[in-house]
């Protein structure tokens, strides 16, 4: 029988927010702390997969995130020298199956949010949480609140709470949200270019935003992690004419962006906590794991770990809890952190043979049985069971 807590949630993003609604339909007192004004997502948009998307069915959350986002049947890339594929991932061929949601981070917010107000949870903003002891929390203005059984690290990964520590990746990007254009690119597909390692360009169609029917795109563009001042010096005229030459069907989506600042940039980093927990304390999404973005699975991760928690404290309490929260996430979170490893220097890099490989060994291999349903149950986010002896999504 589940032995009900005070549980103080750190962070009300994909994985706080979810974890709160989750551990209050199980009668757990749940408090949230986050830094924020006033409750409000970051960033532009982003594939919820569709191990992810039955989490959010678990809250509820699920059909207003679909009634927002766009369905995706397929990724497909191509380099820009020769304007061969050199990614071709489909979800599923049929009508009706599966798919990646595409979404951006306010209507994905506005979703999970919706449903963390439906239940009996107390919500703190403009609370920074500097420290977390002895089952209490401090904030940066100094209050401290608690004792609480449990406090959920789900701040994400600039957690002040997490021993995370990782490695810079050299790569990052630049991201905006553009109205969806008048173009032949197909509103069910993510499409990307590359050229080589060190150019990526993506058009992702994500759907609406709360309160606005046009349909949206998130845009990216790699680029070194360090050179985005150079980036905002060359000035956006002479990136629109570049990326425009590399890719053409991108004309109308660069054309969108006027100035650098509709342009963010996110820096990527990688690791892996061994033991996310301690008495007392548990860490979840990317406070736990961090990665880069290139296989669209942190969000899901951060859904998976919250429903395994959720489940690890149906079970037993205390450290026994944690430790098989634990568990339950570890050969998961290893596997897709490896894979993440292993296929973002394919994809942004300043390696020479990498893109080779991809393209003249790799790319092919992925085209012969069972290649091509590896990759869909990879992308999906299912390639193992998620939560280890805690049941089924
Ligand atoms: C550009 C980009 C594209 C991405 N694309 C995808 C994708 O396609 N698919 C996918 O699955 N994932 C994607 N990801 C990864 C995904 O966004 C993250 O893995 C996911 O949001 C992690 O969820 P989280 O709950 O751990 O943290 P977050 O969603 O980052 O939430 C952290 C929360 O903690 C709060 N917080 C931080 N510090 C404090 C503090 N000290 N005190 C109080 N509150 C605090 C923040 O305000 C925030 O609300 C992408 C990431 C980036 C950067």
């Amino acid at each position: 029988m589940t032995k009900l807590c005070s549980i103080a949630i750190v962070g009300a993003g994909v994985g706080g927010l979810t974890a709160a609604a989750l551990l209050a339909d199980r009668g757990h007192r749940v408090s949230v702390f986050d830094q924020f004004d006033t409750p409000q997502p970051v960033g532009s948009g982003l594939v919820i997969q569709p191990i992810g998307q039955a989490v959010l069915d678990h809250i509820g959350a699920g059909e207003t995130a679909r009634t927002l986002g766009n369905p995706i049947q397929r990724m497909l890339g191509h380099e820009a020298d020769n304007g061969r594929n050199v990614l071709n991932v489909w979800y599923d061929k049929r009508a009706g199956g599966q798919f990646g949601l595409a979404i951006h981070r306010a209507s994905l917010f506005e979703a999970i949010y919706q449903a963390v107000q439906q239940r009996d949870i107390t919500t703190h903003t403009k609370a920074r949480v500097t420290d977390a002891r002895s089952g209490m929390i401090h904030l940066a203005d100094g209050k401290a609140h608690g004792p609480f059984d449990l406090i959920v690290d789900s701040a994400g990964a600039g957690s002040p709470l997490s021993p995370l520590k990782s490695t810079p990746l050299p790569y990052g990007a630049i991201w905006g949200t553009v109205d969806w254009p008048d173009t032949d690119l197909p509103m069910t597909n993510l499409s990307q270019c590359y050229r080589r390692a060190d150019r990526m360009i993506g058009a992702l169609p994500i759907g609406k935003l709360p309160g606005d029917d046009t349909p949206k795109a998130a845009i990216f563009w790699s680029l070194p992690r360090d050179s985005h001042d150079a980036w905002v010096k060359t000035g956006v005229a002479a990136w629109r004419a570049e990326a425009t030459a590399l890719w053409p069907a991108f004309a109308p989506f660069a054309a969108q962006v006027e100035g650098p600042e509709q342009m963010t940039m996110a820096r990527y980093a990688h690791g892996t906590l061994r033991k996310p927990w301690s008495s007392g304390l548990v860490h979840i999404g990317d406070a736990a794991h961090k990665a880069s973005p290139q296989l669209g699975q942190g969000a899901n991760m951060a859904l998976l770990d919250a429903l395994a928690l959720t489940r690890a404290l149906d079970v037993a309490s205390g450290d026994a809890a944690l430790a098989l929260y634990t568990k339950a996430r570890r050969w998961h979170v290893m596997a897709y952190q490896a894979m993440s490893a292993a296929f973002t220097p394919q994809y942004q890099s300043d390696s020479r043979w990498l893109p080779v490989l991809r393209d003249r060994l790799l790319y092919p291999l992925s085209q012969v049985p069972p290649g091509p349903s590896a990759l869909t149950a990879i992308v999906c986010g299912n390639m193992l069971p998620p939560l280890r002896g805690l049941g089924r999504v």
